[in-house]
């Protein structure tokens, strides 16, 4: 019998509560709720997750799929704050065993894992991230002689690229190369050649890149009895942000709920920011007419998050894009003024101005963490993070370099990854060059012969040592041996592992201090892996984030603001937004003008940005940008324009304004003991009129 109707229900607008309490059996047609920016989808979202759970759903038959862990992490929370309201204190069991709420990577990492037997995959592989995969690329490219320097082949990253393309769009490599990569046309024969090598060589290494998480999952689902296991193992199948999925992720839902039953998909078409990682539109503008007539479909219309003005301004950029979103937002949170469009000389004023609206932010209450500055491109905030680290403001930044990018802390989790999985050969080539007297050849020779062995580990033992290698080989080999045997003590031998590479790391780098602290805090993360094994995992499929070290790194309960590339801060919302270098040349990016749709896509970023605010909306436009060489052939500064998405016929949905303000009145007897020699103030003033 139905339950009486929840408070939680109540708050909820009527098509937000239509989606939420859609069928909630497993046997109920598929939804989709399609909606413009912060209509409350994800929200939507949880409280359906949380009102299928209060009418009995299992928790543990609930697959919950979002763009980052800390998304899905979030989700979580907001489902049991909502199961709480009506289950009380039973809500956390319920909702702590929702515990297949994560990324289609994380997903298909575990799920792997479970069926590694039944496909013929050692279950202790290890996962390639992007530069390991490119690694590896290259070693197979050697291997078959497709030297760059002689040929001009593609580089290793444009080889992955393209391998990455072909298979996450489900296309072949002609077509990809010809809508992609059309100077790399005349290679088909050869990288073709060189995937194939490159799939033989992960599968020989007992090794997964990214895109076999994918792949691999879509494989088991697509036929035989694991496919059949797969599809009972789910009730519900729920998707946020599916605009931005590829070809091989809808796949992989079509194969799980071939006629879509109990299957939630979530998202907004003018938010699609994701179709240089092959995502594509298609997916959630296709959905309806796949599942004709069973689909439900709801839009959501109005905006609870941002001020009207700021939506007015946001709405007036979308609605220039070429294809039409038929979505008209409202929202009667009539207060606040116009987003400001700010014009300051360069990076640094940018800079400058930034923290001190931030500063005078603070000042009236608002916490550092209601406030986020966004920008195109991680480099952009270079000039931003100076300051802040002068005016000592603790910041975390988003979307950039990440802090297992570096040397010494990737150094480190080789050694665990080879010790996890010997066969590994990227890892294997990177560690066993650290010892002295070990170069690329001879390393190649040790990993050649573990190969060979079936136990690769024990085989070490027998090996002569390199010579000039000493002590070391010794202590390398017992190390390995300890490792392997350890696995189930953890996190302690990771400290095993870290006192053994700590002599190298004073050995290769100058600055082996700093380095020694970026160690340490890598054994505090891994204090809250239960194995090695989920650490090197999930620490390989969603880093942590790198944080400003010369600030200090800033504890959980500490107040911080937060930097974020755009691309990293979609779904999320914050008071004060500052969008930095709103200019031609950054946004849209310079890289990004090669054709009508990825310009497209370059509005939809500024969308994006602009429509993750609640109250104020900043975008900055310096007259002179920084840009970084391989694209403008050397580092150089260069005068910029205004973006072209905001022309001045959108002019009056912005408070426009320079930077430093004019001096005032009072303030001429000052300037005038000191001529101004070029009145930079007044010719900006000027730009503007
Ligand atoms: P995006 O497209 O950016 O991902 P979204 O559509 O997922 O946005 P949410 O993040 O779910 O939107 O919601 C935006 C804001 O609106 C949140 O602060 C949320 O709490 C609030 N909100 C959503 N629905 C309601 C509602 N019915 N009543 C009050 N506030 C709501
Ligand atoms: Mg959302």
């Amino acid at each position: 019998s139905p339950l009486a109707p929840a408070a939680y229900l109540e708050k909820l607008n009527p098509e937000q509560r239509l989606a939420v309490e859609h069928g909630v059996g497993a046997a109920n047609g598929p939804l989709l709720v399609i909606a413009g920016a912060g209509s409350g989808k994800t929200n939507t979202l949880a409280h359906r997750v949380a009102h299928l759970i209060v009418n009995g759903a299992d928790p543990r038959r609930i697959l919950l799929m979002t763009f980052s862990r800390r998304a899905a992490a979030e989700m979580t929370r907001r489902v049991e704050r909502i199961c709480r309201q009506v289950m009380g204190e039973k809500a956390e069991a319920m909702t702590g065993a929702l515990n297949w709420a994560g990324t289609f990577h994380g997903i298909g990492a575990r799920l792997i894992r479970d069926y590694a037997d039944q496909i013929g995959l050692d279950p202790a592989f290890t996962i390639h991230d992007r530069e390991d995969s490119a690694d590896l690329m290259n070693l197979v490219r050697h291997e078959l002689g497709f030297s760059r320097t002689e040929t001009r082949f593609p580089t290793k990253g444009t080889c992955l690229a393209i391998y990455s393309r072909c298979v996450n769009a489900q296309q072949p490599i002609e077509e990809v190369l010809a809508r992609v990569f059309p100077w790399c046309t005349s290679w088909a024969k050869e990288l073709k050649q060189l995937f194939g090598l490159y799939v033989e060589a992960k599968q020989k290494q007992n090794v997964l890149d990214y895109d076999d998480l994918l792949l691999y999952w879509a494989q088991m689902a697509g036929d035989g009895a694991i496919a059949a296991d797969l599809g009972n193992r789910f009730d519900h199948v729920l998707v946020d942000e599916y605009q931005d999925t590829n070809r091989l992720q809808s796949s992989i839902l079509l194969a799980l709920k071939p006629d879509g039953a109990g299957l939630t998909v979530v998202g907004d078409d003018a938010q699609s920011i994701y179709s240089f990682r092959a995502a594509t539109v298609r997916n959630i503008l296709d959905f309806p007419a796949h599942f004709a007539p069973a689909a439900r479909i709801v839009t959501l219309d109005r905006n609870y998050r941002s001020t009207l003005p700021i939506l007015t301004a946001a709405n007036a950029v979308i609605e220039k894009a070429s294809e039409r979103f038929t979505k008209n937002l409202w929202t009667d949170r009539d207060s606040g003024g116009k987003p400001a469009l700010v014009s300051v000389r360069d990076e640094a004023d940018q800079a400058r101005y930034v923290v001190d609206r931030i500063l005078e932010n603070r000042e009236t209450g608002a916490l550092l963490k209601q406030q986020a500055v966004l920008f195109r491109t991680s480099s952009h905030s270079g000039q931003l993070e100076v300051e802040l680290t002068r005016r000592t403001i603790p910041f975390v930044k988003f979307g950039g370099l990440k802090f297992l990018d570096a040397a010494h802390v990737k150094d480190l989790l080789a050694v665990l990854r080879f010790a996890e999985n010997p066969r590994d050969r990227v890892a294997g080539f990177r560690i066993l060059q650290l010892l002295p007297g070990v170069g690329p050849s001879s390393a190649q020779r040790i990993l050649d012969v573990m190969a060979a062995a079936p136990n690769p580990i024990a085989t070490l033992a027998d090996l002569p040592a390199p010579p000039r290698s000493g002590d070391e080989w010794p202590a390398f080999v017992s190390l390995m041996a300890t490792l392997k045997a350890d696995r189930a003590d953890w996190p302690a031998s990771l400290g095993l592992a870290r006192r053994w590479y700590e002599p190298h790391l004073e050995r290769i780098h100058e600055d082996a201090l700093t380095r020694q602290a970026d160690l340490l805090q890598l054994e505090q993360i891994a204090s809250g892996y239960q194995s090695r094994e989920k650490f090197l995992t999930e620490l390989t499929l969603d880093p942590p984030d790198a944080t400003s070290d010369q600030a200090g790194v800033p504890t959980l309960d500490e107040d911080y603001l937060i930097l974020s590339t755009i691309h990293s801060a979609k779904g999320q919302e914050w008071k004060s937004v500052y969008v930095l270098n709103v200019v031609d040349g950054a946004i849209p990016s310079d890289l990004g003008t090669g054709s009508p749709d990825e310009i497209e896509e370059e509005r939809r970023l500024l969308y994006v940005a602009m429509t993750r605010a609640k109250d104020d909306l900043h975008l900055i436009v310096p007259q002179k940008f920084f840009v970084h060489g391989q694209h403008s052939k050397g580092d150089k500064h260069v005068y910029a324009n205004r973006t072209r998405f905001i022309p001045r016929e959108l002019g009056d949905h912005f408070e426009w304004t320079s930077w430093p303000p004019p001096a005032r009145a009072g303030e001429t007897a000052v300037a005038a003991s000191q001529p101004v020699r070029l009145d930079i103030g007044a010719r900006l003033r000027d730009m503007w009129s």
